[in-house]
């Protein structure tokens, strides 16, 4: 087994996994000492801007030779989901590494990209190149609570507006297998709470305007939605969850004692819309189903996600182009898919700028958010080297 303890950027990678960003209630200041501290040592400018107070977003600049062009962007967040301490074997904060396994929260999703992108620079700058276009590393808060106090607020700022970028990189997920995934596209979230008013009274009764009638509906026409989704999936090995609209019951609320008949009951539903979903068909679809459902049966938003393009994929693209070729140049297969989850991708893609999702990590399963999150040292290393051949490309199309 290689020893990696002497290796500065695993190093690197340890220090940063160590450093408790972990909600709720991140404080950031570690981090951005941390990164300050990253961007001296690579000789590269820092900027920090609060778009939100306690919500910084560092920017490490590393000027091209031609900086009136559109730069590329490599983006990663800062903070990592809650961890179930006693459930995972080795403490998630540790970062320690076991017969050259890694195991910490964020390791995967995603310090270890930031740490990789941080260190290809290095290697970059160490080997004497320059590259055409500037490129931003961008660490940013709060992509695990939606990303609204963090990307979502800064693509719209001056300070974003002044980066010029013309093309981001961002997260996508480790691949199982022997191929590279690239994801140029996400579902669209949206969070609807159903409310069903009826008449309260005696639990003993039939009463007339029944709110358990009403919701019933309302479960049943979105479980049915749910299981067409499921067979569609399940019927074509081709398609990925990403291609599918999920649908999932998430709460429920109501009642107050079990002879009371409630005055309302509420479900909530977590949906992902497919990119082949008519936005306003699906609502009136929801609007219809409550009509149906019953007497002053409403609906509401917590989350409604605009629909965002695709980033394409094709030869009218001249950075997906430069991906591309330095994907071939590795030999590894490459597939094309839709994430199946949300990113700070969409903030940049919404802003009409291209954003690919990608991981540099294969035949490794998806262990993000898990117990025991956990990457092999080579994939990180190995990582660093596909990095050198994919940022460059892009830098230089
Ligand atoms: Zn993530």
């Amino acid at each position: 087994m290689t020893d990696y303890a002497n290796d500065p950027a695993v190093s690197n990678l340890r220090d940063y996994l160590q450093i408790r960003s972990v909600h709720p209630d991140i404080n950031y200041d570690e981090c951005i000492t941390y990164l300050r501290r990253q961007a001296a040592d690579l000789g590269l400018p820092a900027q920090v801007y609060e778009v939100k107070p306690k919500k910084p977003v560092l920017v490490m600049t590393w000027e091209g030779l031609e900086p009136s062009l559109p730069s590329i962007l490599l983006n990663s967040h800062m903070d990592v989901v809650p961890v179930f301490e006693k459930s995972w074997t080795y403490p998630p904060f540790e970062a320690r590494i076991v017969d050259g396994v890694i195991y910490a929260r964020g390791v995967q999703d995603m310090k270890t990209t930031g740490i990789q992108y941080i260190e290809t620079v290095r290697r970059l700058k160490e080997k004497g190149i320059r590259l055409k276009r500037t490129v931003h590393l961008s660490f940013v808060p709060d992509e695990e609570v939606g990303g609204h106090n963090g990307m979502s607020e800064f693509v719209r700022s001056d300070h974003y507006k002044q980066m010029n970028v013309g093309f981001a990189l961002d997260e996508g997920l480790a691949s199982p297998d022997d191929n590279f995934v690239v994801y140029n596209a996400e579902r669209s979230i949206w969070h609807v709470t159903v409310t069903c008013p009826g008449k309260s009274g005696h639990g003993s009764l039939l009463l007339p305007d029944n709110c358990g009638e009403k919701i019933r509906y309302i479960i049943d026409k979105f479980m049915d939605y749910r299981r067409e989704s499921k067979a569609k999936l399940d019927s074509d090995p081709g398609l990925t969850i990403g291609d599918v609209t999920s649908v999932n019951l998430t709460m429920l609320h109501g009642g107050i004692q079990n002879n009371v008949i409630p005055e309302k009951l509420t479900a909530s539903f977590d949906l992902r819309l497919a990119l082949s979903v008519n936005f306003e068909e699906f609502e009136n679809m929801i609007k219809q189903w409550c009509a149906e459902a019953g007497d002053s049966v409403t609906y509401e938003f917590e989350q409604k996600d605009h629909y965002v393009a695709p980033t394409s994929v094709d030869d009218t693209n001249p950075y997906w182009i430069a991906f591309k070729a330095a994907i071939e140049k590795l030999s590894v297969p490459l597939k094309v898919r839709t994430f199946p989850g949300g990113t700070d991708s969409r903030f940049i893609r919404l802003q009409g700028v291209s954003a690919l999702g990608f991981f540099p990590y294969r035949r490794t399963v998806p262990g993000l958010h898990e117990h025991n999150e956990s990457l092999r040292v080579s994939e990180f290393i190995n990582g660093i080297a596909v990095y050198e051949d994919i940022i460059p490309a892009l830098a230089n199309a």
